[in-house]
């Protein structure tokens, strides 16, 4: 058996990049770039509700810390450090390789030093924390959105939802339109690329993780506005697209949530600019609607407002 330091040394010591005092000692030393603000954000992934306790432990590597990375994309922040608290039930080698290897494949993906953490005994469960740069002055917040300012979303919507609905059966999809969505679930990309060009371009930005018209609320509570969005421009994969016509499809790409795509807002002159954007990273952003002086959230489908089923994740509800 493996002793607790053999494990950490083993699995999650790897060589840092910008780091002065990494994993070793009682603490990590960091220097933030001048002019820069420390951006922190931190998620738990709590095994049977963020993910199947025999999922593809790669994947899940992967995915516990891309999670963070979507909260510093939401930021306009560039990711830089992360530490790792993690409760396992045992030290299984082929799951801890397998979980590490996705885990670094992240952050060497994003250019992220793992920099501590804290390892224990007990039901599976994954804390990240995650810190990055933001120019002082510059992060993307949710409450900057003005009335009449577009709002936008990147990539599609829906197939991470589509693909979990898949695999509980709730629906019967295809193998081959299973493993056109299985990415969008278990190996997200977080769209820091975006988040970095928006700034000074975006007035309001949020990921979205549990649904559009949840995150979507956040933002517009936080700028205190509302929003008009229009059914038939959220964007959407041929996957979603071939079920869109199905009640439960339209809920889950309006609130089934682990999309881990961007919303913002920006005014109507900022839409050359946004579109070029796009074009340069090779990401579609679409135009869903705009910013009412109204304090609701209206979604529209052929001109009336529709009423929506759920309205997102909520752990509490
Ligand atoms: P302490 O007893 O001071 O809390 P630990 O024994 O918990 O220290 O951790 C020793 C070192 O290993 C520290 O640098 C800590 O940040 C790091 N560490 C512990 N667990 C992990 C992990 N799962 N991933 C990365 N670093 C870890
Ligand atoms: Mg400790």
């Amino acid at each position: 058996m493996m002793s607790e330091f053999d494990l950490i040394q083993h699995y999650f010591t790897r060589a840092t990049n910008h780091t002065q005092l990494s994993i070793g000692d009682d603490a990590a030393l960091i220097t933030v770039n001048p002019g820069m603000a420390l951006v922190i954000s931190t998620d738990m992934l709590v095994s049977g509700t963020h993910f199947f306790s025999d999922c593809d432990p790669e994947k899940l590597g992967w995915k516990s810390l891309a999670v963070n990375v979507s909260d510093m994309a939401a930021m306009g922040a560039e990711p830089r450090w992360a530490t790792l608290a993690i409760a396992l039930l045992n030290s299984d080698d082929d799951w801890l390789s397998a979980f590490s290897r996705g885990l670094f494949a992240c952050a060497n993906h994003y250019n992220i030093d793992l920099i501590g953490g804290d390892t224990t005994r007990g039901p599976l469960n994954i804390t990240v924390q995650i810190m990055g740069e933001v120019p002082t002055g510059s992060a993307l917040k949710r409450s900057g959105a003005k009335i009449n300012d577009d709002i936008w979303v990147s990539g599609t919507l829906g197939d991470a939802a589509l693909c979990l609905a898949g695999l509980r059966f709730q629906l019967d999809l295809k193998a081959d339109e299973l493993s056109e969505i299985e990415n969008a679930l278990h190996m997200p990309y977080p769209r820091i690329s975006l988040g970095l060009a928006l700034r000074g371009v975006a007035t309001s930005c949020i990921d979205i993780s549990d649904g559009l018209l949840s995150d979507l609320g956040h933002l517009l509570k936080a700028s205190q506005v509302g929003g008009e969005i229009a059914l038939n421009q959220i964007p959407l994969s041929k996957t979603v697209a071939d079920y869109f016509n199905l009640e439960l499809v339209k809920n889950l790409v309006l609130a089934g949530g682990d999309d881990y795509e961007l919303c913002f807002t920006a005014p109507q002159i900022k839409r050359a600019t946004i579109e070029k954007i796009g074009l340069n990273l090779r990401l579609p952003l679409t135009r869903i609607g705009h910013i009412s002086a109204h304090k609701n959230l209206n979604v529209y489908d052929n001109g009336q407002i529709i009423d929506f089923v759920n309205k997102g994740y909520d752990h509490f509800a």
